[in-house]
């Protein structure tokens, strides 16, 4: 019961590493809001919790809307009586160069996976601050931090989401807000499978399991992690530690 009395608000958690950080949070003893563009997914995420002895309630939400973003944060400061911790997870993936990489979807991607960090942060920042502290928690990526060649806009969106946890984390420092981003490495969810046959490729050796990466998150959220702020904690079995031998 690592986060027990903990109230936690997961965003993209109707799927893959968002539903298992909010299923993991809710063993753990905190009260789960779960957020999704796919609201039916976020209710029935939320039910299976509940059925296994948890507090959880399902949200619809769009993190690339302004409006459902505050109707989000209102909504899940309501239904758990506050927040402590906001894992900002949703994200969508973009392949794509210079060359190939229409204007309107590096808008897009950018919009999803950098610019709704700041926005729900904008969202819950003056609550924290007024509670006197919370966790912001931001899934970034390996692409955050190396190059993905034919990822241009996905690479340079988690890699602004590595930067914008470390300026938060000095802003968050004097008011007790801790902020600090998982740079997952490939994971096998539904968004990586849809890019990458993890079944058949060479590189599927190289892929982490949902519940691996919210472990992370859970050590991050918790108060045993109350050191810790601003950091990029890399869960990618090596991948970006160095060439192999040979
Ligand atoms: P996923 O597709 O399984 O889940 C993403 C969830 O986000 C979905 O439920 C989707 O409905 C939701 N979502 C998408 N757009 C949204 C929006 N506008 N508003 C609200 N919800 C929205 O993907 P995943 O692999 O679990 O990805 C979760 C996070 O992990 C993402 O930030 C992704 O970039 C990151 N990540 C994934 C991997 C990987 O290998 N899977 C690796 C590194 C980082």
């Amino acid at each position: 019961m690592r986060l027990a009395g903990k109230r936690a608000l997961v965003t993209g958690g109707a799927s893959g590493i968002g539903a298992a950080t909010a299923e993991r949070f809710a063993a753990e003893g905190a009260t789960v809001a779960i957020a999704d563009l796919n609201g039916a997914g976020a209710d029935k995420h939320a039910e299976a919790i509940r059925a296994q002895g948890g507090t959880a309630v399902g949200l619809a939400a769009d993190v690339g809307d302004v409006e459902s973003v505050a109707a989000m944060v209102d909504r899940a400061w309501e239904a758990l009586e506050g927040l402590d911790i906001i894992v900002n997870n949703a994200a969508i993936p973009t392949m794509g160069t210079v060359e190939t990489l229409a204007a309107d979807e590096w808008d897009r991607v950018l919009d999803i996976d950098l610019s709704s960090i700041y926005r729900t942060c904008r969202a819950v920042w003056p609550r924290f601050v007024a509670a006197g502290g919370g966790t912001i928690l931001n899934t970034a990526s390996v692409a955050g931090i190396i190059g993905m060649a034919g990822q241009h806009g996905y690479s340079a969106a988690k890699a602004g989401v590595v930067m914008l946890t470390k300026c938060m984390a000095l802003d968050g420092a004097a008011t007790g807000i801790r902020v600090n981003c998982v740079c997952p490495g490939f994971v096998e969810t539904p968004m990586v499978l849809t890019y990458f046959d993890a079944q058949d490729d060479p590189e599927a050796s190289r892929a982490a399991v949902n519940a691996e990466i919210a472990a992370a998150f859970l050590y991050l959220a918790s108060d045993e992690a109350r050191w810790v702020t601003g950091t990029a904690l890399v869960i990618d079995g090596g991948l970006t530690a160095g060439l192999p031998p040979g």
